[in-house]
């Protein structure tokens, strides 16, 4: 029962001392309400999916549990955060740092675009905690030199799932790339206008729930319309007119994430793409080689 755990002091949930003593002196008086939701459940090492809006404090929520269930004695990666930039990285490995400021924890900060080797001979020094990006820790571990055995919790920051939208320039189109991507073994949604309203309804919840990565639509889509998760555009077809364009490519990235937009242009398409290059004063670029998956 949640209500009967929740307190309003952090002294309720009866942290180590050391640990308390970190959260006073970083001025932390009381737990906000999403660390008062989740602190006491992730304490009991329940599995735990929170939402909250920016600044409310969503990282100590997960750092203070994280803190108080590290065995500082046994020198081995106890708790992974993952997260999806190196400033984040760096952001939250320090928040940690300062928590446990009188813990022994010992916090190393691994991610892309840094020396490996740097990293891998960090790993010959104890580590209990480890923040990072999730392709350099699949390398370290790959490499065997990160040992991840004895890691009893698994935080994901920022990285509530990917999604893309696909679009194409009539229902036909749709039907038809949706049944091609689910038959290559993709799982895929899709909305056009000839569907009935309740069904377009509730494919769109799925979907905003995140219970499919890719929608193939019309751009009945387009309008209004924000997910978070979605940062990834595709013009499978690519659009008639500058506006079009602009309410398409406007799905990704919104709320400060980055977005990518992919057109797949054929010779037909040329004039439409130097007309909304040139209305839209934006150059639309070649892929380049290159996709640092990290950022998208
Ligand atoms: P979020 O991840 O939810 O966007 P942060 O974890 O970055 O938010 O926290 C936002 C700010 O709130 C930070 O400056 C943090 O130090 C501060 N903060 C977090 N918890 C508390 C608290 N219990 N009392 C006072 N300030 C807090
Ligand atoms: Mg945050």
């Amino acid at each position: 029962d949640v209500t009967a755990t929740k307190g309003n002091e952090f002294e309720d949930y009866f942290l180590k001392r050391e640990l308390l003593m970190g959260i006073y002196e970083k001025g932390f008086e009381r737990p906000s309400p999403i660390q008062e939701e989740s602190i006491p459940i992730a304490l009991t090492g329940s599995d735990i999916l929170a939402r909250a809006k920016n600044g409310t404090g969503k990282t100590a929520a997960f750092c203070i549990p994280a803190l108080e269930k590290i065995d500082q004695d046994n020198n081995v990666i106890q708790v992974v955060i993952l997260v999806p930039t190196r400033e984040l990285a760096l952001q939250t490995s320090q928040v940690c740092k300062e928590l446990g400021k009188h813990l022994k924890i010992q916090v190393m900060v691994t991610t892309g675009g840094t020396s490996l080797k740097d990293d891998i001979m960090r790993l010959y020094q104890p580590v209990h905690l480890l923040v990072g990006t999730p392709g350099r820790i699949l390398d370290l571990s790959k490499k065997g030199v990160c040992i991840l055995k004895d890691c009893s919790m698994l935080v994901m920051d920022e990285l509530q799932i990917n999604q893309s939208i696909i679009f194409c320039n009539s229902v036909n189109r749709v039907e038809l790339l949706a049944k091609k991507i689910t038959e290559l073994g993709y799982s895929c949604f899709y909305i056009h206008a000839k569907m009935l309203q309740d069904h377009r309804n509730r494919v769109f919840h799925d979907f905003r729930n995140g219970a499919c990565r890719n929608l193939v639509c019309t751009d009945l889509f387009t309008r209004g319309i924000d997910i978070q998760a979605v940062n990834v555009v595709i013009n499978f077809d690519f659009p008639k007119n500058s506006e079009t364009y602009l309410h398409r490519v406007g799905r990704s990235g919104r709320f400060g994430h980055l977005g990518l937009a992919v057109n797949l242009i054929t010779y037909e398409d040329r004039f439409n793409l130097y007309r909304i290059e040139q209305e839209l004063g934006t150059e639309i670029k070649q892929i380049p080689p290159h996709i640092d998956q990290a950022i998208y």
